[in-house]
């Protein structure tokens, strides 16, 4: 029989280069990247059903309702959650998965699926995670404050998760990423 695949839940606060690592990885790593419900507006150049599925605030909550969540949480005033069905359809396939997630729904994932793996991405400081939001410029300056505060609250998490990566140079960041993935998959034997 097939192992099961791994279930890798990765959180870090926005502007961390979460995004720029997980894009490596997942160029040749043979991960399924769980995309994510959100009722949260599309930033640009972000697409429905590839970033993000994208619904209304009365879709997610039928969703909740019907079960279909594997975990959900409210994140500067929406809902995002895990689609509970491709996850468990994948892992079982054999496929293994990565979770992007806020701290909150990471850890309702570890109340319900002892055997993932948790790893968190830090800045080197919060000063730099304000810098690199701003050079970013997506967001509105008071968004990036609400952003950096979430910051700074989510890094009191990082100590609950197996793995903590400083992204100071992304390099080094992506090498240490893929070090864990290589070392569960051994540990697990999915290797
Ligand atoms: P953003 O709006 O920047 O795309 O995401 C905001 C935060 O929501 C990020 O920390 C991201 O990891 C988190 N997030 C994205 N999808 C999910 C999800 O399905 N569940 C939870 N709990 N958090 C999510």
């Amino acid at each position: 029989m097939k192992n099961k695949g791994l279930l890798l839940v990765v959180s870090a606060p926005s502007g961390c280069g979460k995004g720029t690592i997980l894009g490596e990885i997942l160029k040749d790593d043979s991960f399924y990247y769980s995309i994510s419900a959100t009722t949260r507006a599309p930033r640009e150049g972000e697409q429905d059903g590839v970033n993000y599925h994208f619904i209304t605030k009365e879709e997610f909550e039928q969703r909740i309702a019907q079960g279909g969540m594997l975990e959900y949480a409210q994140y500067c005033g929406n809902y995002y959650g895990t689609p509970k069905k491709e996850v468990e359809q994948m892992r079982d396939a054999g496929r293994d998965v990565i979770l992007e997630i806020e701290v909150e729904g990471a850890m309702k994932v570890r109340a319900l699926c002892p055997d993932a793996v948790f790893l968190f991405i830090a800045p080197p400081s919060v000063e730099e995670l304000r810098r690199r939001l701003n050079k970013r410029g997506t967001e509105a300056a008071e968004v990036i404050e609400e952003r950096v505060s979430q910051a700074a609250r989510e890094l009191s998490y990082a100590d609950r998760y197996d793995y903590i990566i400083v992204n100071g140079e992304l390099e080094k960041a992506i090498q240490d990423f893929r070090t864990v993935v290589r070392a569960e998959k051994l540990r697990t034997k999915n290797g």
